[in-house]
């Protein structure tokens, strides 16, 4: 005699509170520091969403991602939120919509990965895009190679510091087009850190043993630039300081000069005006 017995093998899926996904591979996008709804559907073999399934969700960081050639430990994974409280797991049961939570992104931007499995007896495996996208969209990387100014500040782990909005962009390199046609005979600017590849915390003292927090402040949204002033040669030399503010005021941007008479000296810019 031949028995048939029934093996359940449910599959669960991710989707946004709208019910879409974004790609065959992210869910949704965020930006770093909020919180974005989202379900999890579980689907029978045939296709048919069943309700009343118990499923554990878990998120963890991708490693070295959103710009962080570094994965030191405590990397936060980020904050789940759903039926029966927080944290980095939670679980619930599913109704006919499937079960609703939600994330919130931690201030560094990078992929985080949700993973689910079925609590009540069932076997089930994750389907179909699994990724959470933090970050800041549509920045981009100030060209390497220009005769007005010199990228400066790039590391191992951090090895992309000059990534910026196209309006960022744009106001930088006319400022240090202007600054050269003044001083043709100086060097031209010394352009430090920006943001990472997708903004997001800056943690610049990771490699000194404090990952993942700030003093990096603002530098979080491809708004802000550093041009290096202190003592070193290349830099804006004392004498065409007061120059060059004017030139960064006469383009309506705000700056702040920081450091002064260190060896960290420099103008912290705000392209937009905005403190971020
Ligand atoms: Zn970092
Ligand atoms: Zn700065």
């Amino acid at each position: 005699m031949l028995y048939c017995i029934e093996k359940k093998n449910y599959k669960i899926k991710f989707f946004d509170q709208t019910g879409a996904t974004e790609s065959a591979s992210v869910i949704t996008s965020i930006e770093p520091n909020k919180t974005k709804g989202l379900i999890a559907k579980v689907f029978d073999s045939s296709g048919a969403v069943k309700s009343g399934i118990g499923i554990q969700i878990k998120v963890k960081v991708k490693e070295k991602s959103g710009g962080h050639e570094h994965h030191d430990r405590d990397r936060p994974n980020g904050n789940l939120t759903g039926p029966e409280g927080s944290g980095e797991k939670i679980s619930g049961t599913t109704n006919t919509d499937g079960l609703q939570f939600s994330f919130t992104s931690p201030a560094i931007s990078g992929d985080y990965l949700l993973e689910a499995t079925c609590t009540t007896g069932t076997t089930c495996t994750t389907q179909g895009p699994k990724t959470l996208w933090a970050g800041i969209k549509d920045l981009d990387s100030l060209f390497s190679q220009s005769s007005d100014y010199v990228l400066i500040g790039s590391t191992s782990i951090h090895p992309d510091n000059h990534y910026m909005t196209l309006d960022a962009r744009k106001k930088v390199m006319l400022l240090a087009q202007m600054y050269r046609n003044e001083f043709p005979g100086d060097p031209v600017l010394r352009l430090n850190d920006a943001s990472l590849e997708r903004g997001g915390l800056f943690d610049i003292k990771a490699d000194q043993d404090a990952p993942w927090v700030p003093p990096h402040n603002e530098h979080r949204r491809g708004t802000v630039i550093d041009v290096r002033a202190n003592k070193a040669p290349g830099t804006i030399p004392g004498k065409n300081k007061k120059r060059f503010k004017e030139l960064v005021r006469f383009l309506g941007v705000k700056f702040r000069h920081e450091s002064r008479g260190t060896t960290n000296e420099h103008f912290h810019i705000r392209l937009m005006g905005a403190a971020e």
